[in-house]
């Protein structure tokens, strides 16, 4: 059996060894290409590329080395265990990935359906932008497949329905194998943010979404040190025309270093997430169970309104969640002030516990009417469970609790 027949059976193999190609210099670790340009041999070779008779690289906007080991590594990672292909394209950011997605796909006239507690870029870009080149939105609780059905049917110009799940801040969940069944009875393209969930844990493919974004920014990386994105596409025809028109001409392309670093913390994406999952998921049943806090946002506490969700589209709940100091907004300062190990800051997906607490930072602006509707109430704290050892992080919280 030659090493391309060996079939990895596990996904943390596949983690560590997928889209992997053999350096022609025998270097063990694929290398950072860190060159704008590529070489050709001849003029007929160059010919030859522009042209599309040969496939090679040309410019790193279109394409790099370092680029396409992450991005075969995202695409054998979203495709595991499933009878598929599909490609993967780096961006500079989850937002970049996304852009390309809705304006290489979309065109004027035509409609999204989406639900509320999108990631507030994505949001935004909807509302700021996309309205601005003649796509608009229909938003809905996709939580009632009925509110889909309802659009879907009676509203021919929805092109695209558009998920997050779970989303922030409540962790909350759509149906992908009923939403996603729904679109295609209507000939719809379904996309899907997978960036709180990673392949580990959940993979729309399965359900037939036609395409994935991440912002590789947070658990794919895993360590926190790049901004990036990735957009994965099962129609490879669409992928390498319209698409990849679209990302070279936009120019979100990511750059070597940052693939270099997400190539790396890919490798470890199983071991890590059974340890997010493993921690959050004590972290959960503590602060449930502390005097303090009142509501926690946890998919795997059966008190979560989409426990039953998560458990059948989910491998387990994943390191996020959030909860409420009974106390409000100023027991919500004071809290984030005692913690010792446990760090303030915005973003998730580290291998450090992160918290913050969004009434005081990133929704301090937003009026309390405006942000209770998304789940904000005053003493809401948004937690990424990192993979310290357990009793550090139960430790830390209780102190700042007291
Ligand atoms: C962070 C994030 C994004 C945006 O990604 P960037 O890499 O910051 O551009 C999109 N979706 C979700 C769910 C995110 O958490």
């Amino acid at each position: 059996m030659s090493q391309q027949d060996f079939q990895l059976s596990g996904f943390g193999s596949a983690a560590v060894h997928a889209g992997h190609e053999k350096d022609p210099r025998n270097a063990h670790v694929t290398p950072i290409y860190a060159t704008s340009t590529y070489l050709f041999d001849t003029a007929e070779q160059g010919m030859r590329r522009f042209s599309g008779a040969e496939e090679g690289y040309i410019y790193s906007r279109w394409g790099n080395p370092t680029f396409t080991e992450a991005e075969q590594k995202i695409a054998a990672l979203e495709t595991f265990g499933l009878k598929m292909e599909a490609k993967g394209i780096l961006h500079a950011s989850g937002m970049a990935a996304i852009a390309t997605l809705m304006l290489g796909v979309l065109k004027p006239g035509d409609k999204i359906l989406t639900h509320y507690s999108l990631y507030g870029g994505t949001e935004e870009l909807i509302h700021k932008v996309l309205t601005g080149v003649g796509i608009t939105p229909i938003i809905a609780d996709l939580r009632n497949p009925q509110l889909a059905e309802d659009a879907l049917k009676t509203d021919p110009a929805i092109r695209m329905v558009y998920l997050e799940t779970p989303a922030n801040p409540t962790l909350q969940c759509v149906d992908l194998e009923v939403l996603i069944g729904l679109a295609k009875q209507y000939g719809k393209l379904v996309a899907c943010d997978n960036t709180f969930a990673t392949p580990y844990l959940q993979q729309p493919f399965k359900f037939g979404a036609d395409f994935i974004v991440h912002s590789t920014t947070k658990f794919l990386n895993g360590h926190g040190t790049a901004i990036g994105g990735a957009l994965i596409g099962r129609d490879i025809e669409l992928m390498k025309t319209a698409v990849t028109k679209t990302h070279r001409l936009l120019g979100g392309n990511a750059n070597p270093f940052d693939a270099f670093l997400l190539i790396n913390g890919m490798k470890t994406l199983e071991v890590r997430m059974d340890r997010h999952c493993s921690n959050a998921q004590q972290v959960a049943e503590f602060l449930e169970g502390h005097q303090a806090v009142g509501r926690v946002n946890y998919t795997g506490l059966p008190s979560h309104p989409d426990f039953a969700l998560a458990q059948k589209q989910m491998r387990a709940a994943g390191g996020m969640l959030s909860f409420e100091l009974k106390d409000g907004f100023n027991a919500g300062v004071a809290f984030m002030n005692k913690l010792q190990m446990c760090l303030r800051t915005v973003s998730l997906g580290t291998c450090d516990t992160l918290l913050c607490h969004p009434p005081s930072m990133t929704h301090y602006s937003v009026p309390l009417e405006q942000r209770e509707q998304y789940g904000i109430t005053d003493g809401l704290i948004r937690m990424n469970v990192g993979i310290e050892n357990i009793q550090d992080i139960l430790a830390d919280l209780e102190q700042a609790l007291a």
